[in-house]
């Protein structure tokens, strides 16, 4: 299959265009063999295998309690994948905790999404201002660069960091602010969050994931993988 060129049409005037990038589930995921090799420094035996086994049930528990305002329940997340992955019932709270604890220093989400910080990078240099728009801890910038991907973006904007949350339509217009640009579209795995929250500013949205479904909002595309993704931008910013 070929790739759409991001390259504009001959003769197309380009506005400030901006887009971002949601981080968790969108450009980073959770690292299961990271996280084997973290359990193992608590005396805790479990292959990275058994943990991508337990993985798709433990994401559908989240899904059913993930708050349509932005909560996000890490430890039942954590919890359901441990348990999921045989380790035994009486361990699970005190690990849960530990990781938790030790998140801000040891970030379990750091495995890349296949060809999303590629497709950044080339975005990048095509001339279009690109963002990370995350709702996260206060510590993302330090994240991304420990797993040497920060330069791939032109900002970081953590919603820990500045005390607003997509999606809160001030935290898009502060992102196009940064940017210099005066239109954004934004690219995120959370309905609520990254897709209703870039509507109620203005943008355009890329629903990007697995998990994500066709819906009837000619703002906003659905893309599955990375390469869909690059065909809707090849789209949409040549108009
Ligand atoms: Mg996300």
């Amino acid at each position: 299959m070929s790739i759409p060129s991001l390259q504009p049409a001959t003769g197309t005037v380009i506005e400030p265009l901006a887009v971002t990038f949601d981080a968790g589930q969108t450009v980073i995921d959770l690292d299961l063999a990271f996280l084997a090799r973290r359990l193992a420094e608590r005396g805790v035996v479990v292959e990275r295998a058994a943990l991508a086994a337990a993985a798709p049930a433990a994401w559908q528990h989240y899904d059913r309690l993930v708050d349509p305002a932005g909560g996000h329940p890490w430890r039942e997340l954590m919890a359901n994948l441990l348990a999921g992955a045989g380790i035994a019932a009486e361990q699970i709270p005190a690990l849960v905790e530990w990781l938790w604890a030790e998140q801000p220093r040891a970030n379990l989400w750091r495995a890349e999404i296949p060809g999303m910080v590629a497709l950044a990078r080339e975005l990048r240099a095509r001339g279009v201002p690109v963002g990370v728009l995350s709702n996260s801890e206060g510590r993302l910038a330090e994240l991304l660069a420990e797993i040497h991907i920060a330069d791939a973006f032109d900002a970081i904007i953590d919603s820990g960091a500045i005390g607003i949350e997509k999606p809160d339509r001030r935290i898009f217009d502060h992102a196009l602010a940064v940017l210099g640009a005066a239109r954004g579209i934004h690219i995120g795995d959370s309905w609520p969050a990254d897709i209703a929250g870039a509507l109620g500013a203005g943008w355009r949205a890329i629903w990007f994931g697995q998990r994500a479904t066709p819906v009837n909002e000619p703002r906003v595309a659905v893309a599955h993988d990375a390469d869909d993704v690059r065909a809707v931008l090849a789209r949409w910013l040549a108009e």
